[in-house]
């Protein structure tokens, strides 16, 4: 038994050892797996084994893409049988939305460098001839997937490890985690204590209880997930794997013989009062009532079926998450780590997520940009079973579902409502959803005003609504009322805030107080790990606002870097604070008319904040925009929130104020060119590419993190670049690919329709060389390329004369 270790990762699965492999391979031998029972007996062994690659973002796929590179050589590299057949995979089309959806996702794989290609069902059924072409439109056959034997490949990886000097130790139960002033000391096993810099939890459904033992939150929720195996039938071996969405149901050979699974409408949790302690190299009784479904539809697809004779129904219990996205990265505990809720993904995403969890182990931060799959993404309200259970079910039940852009999931809602949301809900507010809360994406009410003629075509034009156009005008042309008590609020408070903000924000933030800075929060390889705004309240007082969705993510980056002396604390202040912002050029004029405070520019300029009073509501007021327009966000204790909306509203009533929601913002930001962190800029981006170099002061005389990695990308070699596009009902609706001459040059972040510049705006990284205002490219939508022009941003207002109006 090993007593100290750099790193002990916890679970002897596919995911756990592929870790272990991937520290290993880049260095690091002073690592060691902890496995309970023997390697490869929890999810792992009863998995169906199919490896796809395409994902919706670009970093989940390159992960994918990653795991196949890493499984074609294995076999060859450790000498050991992984069973990897590269054999493609087939994805049909049974409707004529997801015959769409398969445009979309060539298009997707064009960016991401996958070989796809659309196939009719003809030329389907000759890659799988046991298929009934009945009902099917289409198919993708993306000829780099395939399959291979989970437990073969586990114990490939860890042996591999092993030839790299890690250690395994089986039949050894982890009991518990030190962790002593933050940070993981040891941990303790059935077998002794082992002390380590970092522990990994890599333990699949056990992966909550392991947390718990850190006093780590991670939300995995087991379900039992079934497939039947059929007796060898003389098929063809090396057919491609199948997936019908539309009947729920995927397939691969087996010896000659099928595999045949699925995700039913009516999933079933598993061991959500505790898995049983000794549940290793076992099954869950077949479950023929919940499987008969699926197996019907699976036999409409492969008509042979019927007839097969089932050799087993495997149901095996497997880790799914609240949002259906793997749970990777640090925790708030120093030096604990998570790679858990593969979501039956985990054979085909581990080879690629064991590198990026050992990259950014060993280096500090992951090769790709992580945040869809960040272990730091979920809020609170998770550390509810019942809640987690509630969104885990519905993600698991619509797993195959077509989801058109704004689709909002349904279950556990409402949770978190904003003061005012009555007077929301008294307005015909269309509720969206984030982080819990209840967020208005538009108001009936508006509908009238608004002109039913701009719906975009196609998918982008389902979930839309006239009022959005309405809204956008009324913020242009008088003013407009949102409701944003979603924003996160964070708190920087101690004699050291302000050193500690300068070395984390690339721009100056050690301002007079009563000043607002716009700022990135860059990681060592200067990438953007955050994007806020920072307003000094005090001599030792910061407030930071940042997305409705970023705020644990943001938290979590700065709680990392705190320095250890206590001189700054850091607070989530979120709920104690209501938050609206009045925009448009009337919005003065309707402030005005509440406060006895001087709003003229000279007195309350762009980017500052001062406490004033709007009736008897105590607010602190920032006069920032995220919209392009004259404006204050006005924050006031939460209790006085309905009060505040009562008197701005009727306050506006005679100069023509709007209620407005987030797609109108969303609207109005495309034309002002404003950046979204995680779709426009993300961390594998610097701010140079994604032209927010106005925020960089690279003269500070504190230096800031990737400060230096900065100073050798100041020059990129591609940009975030503005396109509209030729035709105007055309809307994007992100990682379309972008061609010159032809040739895939990049890939949209977002884009929308711009009510006032009356253009759809698509925004694209290009290289350096395509930029040129002017320059032709072609986007392609669903299947068809259309023209777009790069042309100089921002579209609305490029000199700043209405926000500093
Ligand atoms: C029926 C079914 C079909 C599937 N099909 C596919 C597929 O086709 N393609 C795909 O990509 N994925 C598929 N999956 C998903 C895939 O199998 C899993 O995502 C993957 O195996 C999870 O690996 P893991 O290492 O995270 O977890 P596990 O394999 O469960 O490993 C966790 C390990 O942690 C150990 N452990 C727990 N507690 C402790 C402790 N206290 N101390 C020490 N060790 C501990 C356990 O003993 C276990 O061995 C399927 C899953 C199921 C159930």
């Amino acid at each position: 038994m090993t007593d100290q270790a750099r790193v002990v990762v916890v679970g002897g699965g596919v995911g756990g050892c592929s870790i272990l492999y991937w520290l290993a391979r880049l260095g690091w031998e002073d690592v060691v797996l902890v496995e309970r029972a023997q390697l490869t007996s929890g999810s792992t062994f009863h998995s169906a084994g199919l490896v796809g690659q395409l994902r919706s973002s670009l970093s989940l796929t390159k992960m994918m893409m990653n795991s196949v590179e890493l499984y074609r050589g294995l076999q060859q590299e450790v000498e050991l049988e992984t069973g990897w057949r590269e054999v493609g995979s087939l994805r049909l089309a049974s409707s004529q939305e997801h015959m769409e959806e398969l445009q979309r996702q060539a298009a997707w794989a064009e960016t991401f460098g996958l070989p796809l290609h659309l196939v009719s069902a003809e030329e389907a059924q000759k890659l799988f001839p046991p298929m009934s072409v009945e009902g099917v439109l289409g198919a993708a056959f993306l000829t780099t997937d395939g399959y291979l034997d989970p437990s073969q490949l586990t114990l490939a990886l860890a042996k591999g490890a092993r030839q790299r000097g890690a250690t395994i130790l089986t039949e050894t139960r982890v009991t518990g985690i030190e962790v002593r002033n933050g940070r993981v000391r040891a941990v303790e096993t059935d077998k002794g204590r082992v002390e380590c810099e970092v522990v990994v939890d890599a333990g699949g459904i056990y992966a909550h209880e392991i947390g718990r033992l850190a006093r780590v939150h991670v939300p995995v929720v087991p379900m039992a997930h079934q497939y039947v195996i059929t007796k060898p039938s003389g098929l063809q071996r090396d057919m491609p794997t199948l997936r019908d969405p539309s009947l729920l149901v995927y397939f691969r050979g087996e010896s000659g013989g099928l595999v045949a699974g699925g995700y039913e409408r009516n999933p079933a949790p598993f061991g959500l009062d505790g898995v049983p302690p000794d549940f290793n190299n076992r099954l869950l009784s077949p479950d023929w009532d919940r499987f008969a479904p699926l197996f019907e539809a699976a036999t409409t697809r492969v008509p042979g079926l019927a007839e097969a004779e089932i050799v087993q129904l495997v149901n095996g219990p497997e880790a799914f998450t609240p949002d259906g996205e793997f749970i990777l990265g640090p925790s708030e505990v120093d030096g604990f780590w998570v790679a858990a809720g593969f979501c039956a993904h985990g054979i085909a995403g581990s080879g690629g997520m064991g590198r990026l969890m050992a990259e950014w182990i060993i280096e500090g931060h992951p090769g790709l940009d992580t945040w869809e799959m960040d272990s730091r993404r979920f809020g609170p309200q998770y550390r509810s079973r019942a809640y987690a259970l509630e969104r885990t079910t519905e993600v698991y039940a619509t797993y195959y579902d077509v989801k058109y852009p704004g689709h909002e999931r349904q279950s556990g809602r409402p949770l978190r409502l904003p003061p005012a949301h009555q007077r929301l809900v008294g307005l015909g507010a269309s509720f969206g959803e984030k982080g819990g809360w209840e967020r208005v994406n538009w108001f009936e009410s508006n509908v009238a005003s608004g002109d039913p003629a701009l719906r975009p075509a196609g998918w982008a034009g389902q979930l839309w609504s006239p009022a959005v156009g309405a809204e956008h005008k009324a913020c242009r042309e008088t003013a407009a009322l949102f409701d944003e008590t979603s924003f996160s609020k964070l708190e920087v408070v101690g004699p050291g805030a302000a050193l500690f903000l300068e070395h984390m924000c690339a721009n100056r933030v050690s301002r007079p107080p009563g000043t607002v800075a716009y700022t990135q929060l860059c990681n060592p390889a200067g990438g953007v790990e955050c994007d806020l705004t920072v307003t000094r309240l005090s001599e030792d007082r910061f407030r930071i606002v940042t997305g409705t969705a970023f705020g644990n993510h943001d938290l979590a980056w700065l709680r990392a870097h705190l320095p250890a002396d206590g001189s700054v604390r850091l607070e989530d202040v979120t709920s104690r604070h209501a938050c609206f912002a009045l925009w448009g050029p009337r919005s003065r004029t309707i402030l005005q008319a509440l406060t006895q405070t001087d709003l003229s520019n000279e007195k309350f300029p762009y980017m500052t904040a001062r406490e004033i009073s709007v009736g008897p509501v105590p607010c602190l007021a920032l006069r920032v925009t995220f919209v392009g327009e004259l404006g204050w966000e006005l924050y006031c204790p939460s209790e006085f929130g309905v009060r505040l909306w009562d008197a701005l509203m009727a306050k506006g009533k005679g100069e023509g104020l709007s209620p407005g929601g987030y797609k109108a913002i969303e609207s109005l930001r495309l034309e002002k060119g404003y950046r979204v962190w995680g779709s426009d800029v993300t961390s594998a981006d610097t701010p140079f590419e994604a032209g927010l170099g106005f925020a960089v002061r690279m003269d500070k005389e504190v230096p800031f993190i990737g400060r230096e990695a900065l100073l050798a990308a100041r020059t990129p070699t591609r940009r975030l670049a503005c396109l509209v596009l030729d035709e105007a009902r055309t809307v994007v609706l992100g990682s379309e690919p972008v061609r010159v001459d032809g040739r895939a040059v990049g890939r949209v972040t977002s884009g929308g329709y711009g009510y006032t510049v009356c253009r759809s705006i698509a925004y694209a990284y290009l290289p350096s060389s395509e930029l040129e205002p002017g320059r032709r490219v072609e986007v392609g939508i669903f299947g068809r390329f259309v023209g777009a022009e790069v042309v100089p941003e921002p579209l609305f207002d490029p000199t700043n004369s209405r926000v500093r109006s």
